[in-house]
């Protein structure tokens, strides 16, 4: 990926923009390499690299939605779960013009963080402190911002901490929801760059079906990160393929309902008769799946009731954001 129009080569050492020492990579996505930087101005912070063919494209907000989360409304208690931005400029480079953004540092991530439990199981308490936060940072966007995330996954949420410390920071952690790479305008859905947001196995089902969509597709994805934390995999693991989203939604949540039937790609899953094109030979039962798998307590029942609440395949049966955050299962301990 470097090559003209795709990452910046940076080395351990350099110093960029006068005053940023990069000192080592701490990731990369499709459209960016991320890395530890220390300022003279600032300590040390992530300085988020993009590619140059990415850096070009107007639909490219990334800076906007930043800027947004700023000033948006720092009393809201969301606000403090979001990334912030503490500068950005471009840097020029043999494969062309990179948009830097400077960021506070964060810690590891929670694909990461879930290595630390067996199974990668995140005990109970804890997934009910990630939800709480991510619910209120997400609340934050939609109400605040305006901005609809279209991609809440795990590599996307990050621990607070950057130096993994004290057993204390680990066993109750502070996250931030952060990249805005692919967000939209909550009033401007129509000017997102593809139909096809999210990863395949977090996507609600209106968005796989383009059905159209909106901030329910957000709470989609949180029910499915829910079910992650606690069970340590993918809800719909097998499940990899833009192609077969439908099939397996429709074998754990039962038959799409008419709106879903007339979304814009009803001919690749639907026949004529409005029956899909594939099935499965069974039923996935979640509840029982997440019964085998957790402790048989009141948190676990609560966690069923919980997803219950999100995982319906009609968007406007979805519970909201409030009503989640309302849930006796995330609040008591
Ligand atoms: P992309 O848009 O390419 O997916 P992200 O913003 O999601 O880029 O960043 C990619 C990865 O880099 C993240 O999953 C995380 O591991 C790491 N990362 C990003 N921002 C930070 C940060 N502020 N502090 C520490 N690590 C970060
Ligand atoms: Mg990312």
């Amino acid at each position: 990926e470097y090559r003209p129009g795709g990452f910046h080569p940076m080395e351990p050492g350099e110093i960029v923009h006068d005053d940023y020492k990069v000192m080592r990579k701490l990731g990369w996505g499709e459209y960016s390499m991320v890395w530890l930087a220390k300022s003279a101005l600032r300590g040390h912070v992530a300085l988020k690299v993009m590619k140059a063919e990415v850096t070009d494209i107007p639909e490219l907000h990334e800076s906007e939605y930043l800027h947004r989360v700023l000033t948006a409304d720092p009393s809201h208690p969301g606000f403090r779960h979001n990334l912030h931005l503490l500068d950005q400029f471009y840097i020029c480079g043999p494969n062309g013009r990179h948009l830097c953004f400077v960021t506070e540092l964060l810690g590891e991530n929670l694909h990461q963080y879930a290595n630390r439990f067996p199974q990668r199981r995140i005990p109970m308490a804890i997934v009910k402190s990630i939800l709480r936060q991510v619910i209120l940072a997400t609340m934050y966007l939609h109400d605040k911002c305006k901005i609809i995330h279209t991609d809440i996954k795990n590599t996307n949420i990050l621990l607070a901490h950057s130096i993994p410390g004290s057993g204390e920071v680990l066993s109750s952690p502070t996250v931030k929801l952060i990249d805005l790479g692919v967000s939209c305008w909550a009033d401007r859905v129509e000017e997102h760059f593809s139909d096809l947001i999210q990863s395949p196995e977090l996507r609600a089902p209106e968005v796989a079906v383009g059905a159209g969509w909106g901030k329910p597709a957000d709470v989609w994805s949180l029910g499915c990160l829910a079910y992650e934390l606690a069970m340590g995999k993918f809800m719909m693991q097998k499940c990899i393929e833009d192609i077969c989203v439908p099939y397996f939604h429709a074998a754990y949540f039962g038959p799409h309902p008419p709106s879903l039937k007339s979304g814009k790609f009803r001919d690749v899953f639907f026949k004529e008769d409005g029956s899909l094109k594939h099935t499965f030979p069974h039923q996935f039962h979640l509840a029982t799946r997440i019964r085998r798998c957790l402790p048989q307590n009141m948190d676990t029942e609560g966690l069923i009731h919980f997803l219950d609440l999100i995982l319906c395949l009609d968007p406007r049966d979805r519970a909201s954001l409030q009503t989640l955050m309302e849930h006796p299962w995330l609040s008591s301990t």
